[in-house]
């Protein structure tokens, strides 16, 4: 069913399906669900909390081939965890976190694939980088400089969350604002890898897609309704 919207949506614009990456979001959700999506050929898979991330991510074990995303607000000081335990981290939006993640990824000799987790929105309630006012990308830009240069993080672009909307057509000048601020980021940044755009949830990830998405987060259109 997803998979199909994905396609109606990628060739409503001229897109490719395999240009998205689906990120199935596992918070909330039992391990038999996971291993239900994983069974089903899910290579990607999301969660919010380190703590409840640990022990899916044991138990359905390296060989599963499965890439774990942190796509949740990461307190410095779960730092090291989520470096050890993630694949990527989606949701980085503080200098402080990725000094933190790359001081980990170091001590584990990793290079630590990450997205810049920016609120285009305002909304008071939603966690990442100033961004909803182009008077402000300056400054932003001046804020990521650091953050390119950090030896063990490789930045692949961004990532967002606008608020909840009834009618997914709300969101769509949220992600066409995360896209304009990637082309800025490109040209003030050149040679940095800006390919990735996350954003698109179960209520809109087709528009999320329309407007240029290259990563989708899906949980609850997958798997049915969380538990908490
Ligand atoms: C929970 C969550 C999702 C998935 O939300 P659904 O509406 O269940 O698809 C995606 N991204 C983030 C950051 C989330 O916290």
């Amino acid at each position: 069913m997803v998979r199909e919207q994905v396609l109606s949506a990628t060739n409503s614009v001229g897109r490719k399906s395999e240009d998205i990456r689906l990120i199935v979001v596992t918070k909330g959700q039992p391990y038999e669900k996971v291993m239900e999506v994983i069974e089903a050929g899910a290579k990607f898979l999301g969660e919010n909390y380190v703590e409840e991330a640990i022990p899916k991510i044991a138990e359905t074990g390296e060989a599963s081939g499965i890439e774990w995303h942190m796509i949740g607000h990461v307190q410095s000081r779960k730092a090291r965890k989520v470096c050890e335990q993630f694949d990527w981290v989606q949701s980085v939006d503080s200098l402080r976190l990725a000094h933190r993640l790359n001081r980990f990824a170091k001590e584990l000799e990793i290079k630590l694939p990450i997205l810049l987790e920016c609120n285009v929105s305002g909304e008071e309630s939603k966690f990442g980088w100033r961004a909803w006012s182009e008077l402000e990308w300056e400054q932003l830009a001046g804020e990521f400089a650091p953050i390119l240069e950090l030896e063990n993080l490789s930045v692949h672009g961004l990532m967002t969350m606008p608020p909840f909307f009834a009618n997914p057509e709300n969101s769509r000048p949220f992600f066409i604002r995360l896209r304009n601020l990637r082309e800025y980021l490109k040209l003030q940044f050149p040679g940095f890898g800006w390919k990735e755009l996350s954003m698109g949830m179960s209520a809109d990830f087709m528009v999320a897609i329309q407007e240029g998405a290259t990563i989708i987060r899906v949980g609850t259109a997958i798997l049915g309704e969380r538990k908490i």
